[in-house]
């Protein structure tokens, strides 16, 4: 039996699919939208289809941005000789909250993970090394410390030690298997200053 008549059920399903909402939270949710004067509610709505909308990955780092290229990758006071390499937008966004690192980033857009048949094709490996042939000196590899993580930054630094280019990877004291945006700025700095050569 419904409790709910279609709509509201329909709201609240489309909520509950979202990560960490369940379905108490859902209803919540819906409830609180289904309260809002009916202008706020069309400004999240808006919200959410004009990011969806407009927002794509940079033409040169591949973070999420409603640019062509990001404001990192357009910057003249970054340096574009030191990459970065993170699993996601908010890796990157983790790092620019510490604000000690000038370089520029390379977002993969995920790990690679065979278990899933996620491979090297899947995630921006490709266009890494593309980057890599221009003037770079160091390549830092800040996947997390997941399996995956690992394997994929044993991965490229394999492929990257024939170039020459210096390539380092992340200090461990980032906790394994640790989300990159749930760690403390302290850790994070920590965790870069101490990065060890491949
Ligand atoms: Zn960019």
């Amino acid at each position: 039996m419904e409790y709910y008549s279609k709509q509201i059920s329909d709201l609240i399903g489309e909520l509950s699919s979202l990560p960490g909402v369940g379905s108490k939270s859902a209803q919540r949710i819906a409830f609180h939208i289904l309260n809002m004067p009916k202008d706020r509610a069309n400004s999240l709505a808006n919200a959410i289809s004009s990011a969806r909308e407009n927002v794509k990955l940079c033409k040169t780092c591949f973070t999420l941005t409603d640019q062509e290229v990001c404001p990192i990758c357009s910057s003249n006071k970054r340096n574009k000789k030191v990459i970065m390499v993170v699993e996601d937008t908010r890796d990157l966004v983790a790092y620019e909250k510490v604000g000690k690192y000038d370089g520029v980033y390379h977002v993969l857009n995920g790990t690679m993970n065979p278990m899933q048949g996620i491979g090297p094709n899947d995630i921006r490996l490709k266009e890494l090394f593309e980057r890599l042939e221009g003037d770079v000196d160091e390549v830092i590899i800040a996947t997390n410390s997941t399996t995956e993580g690992e394997a994929t930054a044993m991965y490229i630094s394999k492929l990257i030690k024939p170039t020459g280019i210096k390539v380092s990877r992340i200090a461990s004291g980032v906790p394994v298997g640790g989300d990159l945006e749930c760690i403390d700025e302290v850790t994070l700095l920590r965790a870069l200053e101490g990065r060890k050569e491949l």
